[in-house]
């Protein structure tokens, strides 16, 4: 991996598109979360938010609802982890993709 001369003083990263390319291919289970167990969604304001603090690939945009940025979403989990509310499940990508097919296998 190569070095950035980003004019950073301390050691640290900035967010750019992935080196390793999307690495959501790479996933197994996705993040998918529900709105209505989400306390930023119930109190109608960028409330809470640790998906977006703790996801370590930037794949969480602020909001109300947070989005997940599937592309380079890793499926690593910790969103779902960190979130206090239980408001984001971890789905195999194989389910994702009968329910995106309607169901259809
Ligand atoms: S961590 Fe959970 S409750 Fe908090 S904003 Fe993210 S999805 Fe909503
Ligand atoms: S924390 Fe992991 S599973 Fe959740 S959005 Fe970020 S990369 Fe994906």
């Amino acid at each position: 991996m190569g070095t950035r001369d980003c004019q950073h003083q301390i050691a640290m990263s900035s967010p750019a598109a992935g080196e390793a390319g999307a690495t959501g291919d790479w996933r197994t289970e996705r993040p998918v979360l529900d709105p209505a167990l989400c306390l930023a969604q119930k109190q109608e304001k960028e409330a809470c938010q640790l998906c977006w603090v703790y996801c370590p690939d930037l794949c969480i945009a602020r909001g109300v609802p947070p989005a997940v940025l599937l592309t380079y979403c890793k499926g690593c989990g910790i969103c779902a982890e960190v979130c206090p509310t239980d408001a984001i499940a971890m789905v195999p990508e194989r389910e994702s993709a009968a329910a995106a097919a309607g169901g259809a296998r």
